[in-house]
């Protein structure tokens, strides 16, 4: 356990932060609060309403990670961080702005256990959990970027969170719930603009639906039958697609929120007819709705994109079987956005730079 004074000052409770600057009133510590959490800036320096002594107390302390690489793609409207922590750890964020909407894809772990087939970040493994600060700082720095360098035509500040970085969230269920309690009872933001995304952990889906928040829920399906689902996701040998959906059930009852199917279509693995009626089974049962991707091939994974007409009648199959599905094209392949990627650069790049 880290001591309070070793921690950063988005890694200290929210309602603890005298502990950054013991000898000040209560109400620069609500200064200091507002700063971190309603007006995050990238720099102390420019908390312009604390005195010179107390900012330079926080520089160095502010984030609890620097950045190790930064990246931009698609004329501006994505942009991908690769944090790393000073024990190491790396932490990858995706922001992309819409029209009406800037959507921020966080990560809840260093690296990932589940070990899933198409993830890059699942071939290497768990490094740790992420604390809750170090989730909710993601964000922080998102809207202190966006601050200095807004996205034309987006919102200035993120309004939409999706888990769906490095790391299963419902494995990291205490750090994943205090999370969620500061983006919605600090940050102030809708519970309903935040979506947890999960390749099937099933205490953590029953135990996010009893929570007080409406947040959605994303499935990471990828396979309909249980033996083509358990050689991508072994996690499914454990909480078969049976105990899945009907966990899947019980968090559309209970929060009345409708859960989304994510589908990556790999080729020649679950791009066919019966995987598409398969599907659509499913997701008529929880009324889903079912997001199909196209796999981004990344170097640690044998899975491939299948081609446009792949692609045309698997959408068509799931159509006829009257799912409700839409296909998405994924951002910043120019940037490795597919969750890992940036990772999987950083970490086959010779000191010089060159890839290898
Ligand atoms: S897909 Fe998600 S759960 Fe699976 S290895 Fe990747 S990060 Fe982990």
């Amino acid at each position: 356990m880290q001591d309070d004074l070793a921690l950063s000052a988005y890694q200290l409770d929210p309602e603890g932060l005298d502990a950054l600057a013991p000898n000040e009133p209560p109400y620069r510590i609500d200064q200091i609060r507002e700063w971190l959490y309603a007006h995050p800036v990238l720099d102390p320096a420019q908390m312009t309403n604390l005195p010179g002594e107390l900012r330079k107390s926080l520089a160095g302390r502010l984030w609890p990670f620097v950045v190790g690489i930064e990246q931009t793609a698609d004329a501006g409207r994505t942009r991908k961080w690769l944090f790393r922590s000073p024990n190491g750890a790396s932490i990858e964020t995706v922001l992309m702005g819409y029209r009406k909407r800037t959507t921020l894809c966080i990560s809840s772990q260093a690296g990932c256990a589940m070990a899933c087939t198409f993830c890059a970040t699942g071939q290497f493994g768990f490094e740790r959990h992420l604390d809750a600060g170090e989730i909710v700082a993601q964000i922080a720095y998102a809207n202190a970027a966006l601050r200095e360098q807004p996205i034309a035509g987006s919102p200035g500040r993120v309004t939409n969170v999706v888990f769906m970085g490095m790391g299963e969230p419902l494995a990291n269920y205490a750090n994943l719930r205090e999370s969620l309690h500061r983006m919605i009872d600090v940050i102030d933001m809708a519970a309903r603009s935040i979506t947890v995304s999960t390749v099937g952990v099933v205490p953590g889906i029953h135990k996010l639906a009893d929570e007080p928040w409406q947040v959605g829920l994303a499935i990471s399906l990828h396979a309909a039958d249980d033996e083509l689902r358990t050689s991508l996701i072994p996690l499914n040998k454990r909480y078969p697609l049976d105990d899945l959906v009907d966990a899947g059930l019980y968090f559309f009852r209970k929060t009345g929120r409708r859960i989304s199917i994510e589908w990556t279509m790999m080729d020649g693995v679950n791009d066919n007819p019966d995987q598409a009626a398969k599907l659509s089974r499913i997701a008529h049962r929880l009324s889903a709705h079912i997001n199909v991707i196209a796999m981004n091939p990344t170097p640690l994974t044998p899975h491939q994109r299948p081609d446009r007409m792949t692609i045309r009648d698997f959408m068509d199959d799931l159509d006829h079987h009257g799912a409700n599905a839409t296909f998405r094209e994924t951002r910043g392949h120019e940037i490795d956005a597919a969750c890992g990627q940036l990772r999987i650069r950083s970490a086959t790049e010779t000191p010089n730079g060159a890839q290898l």
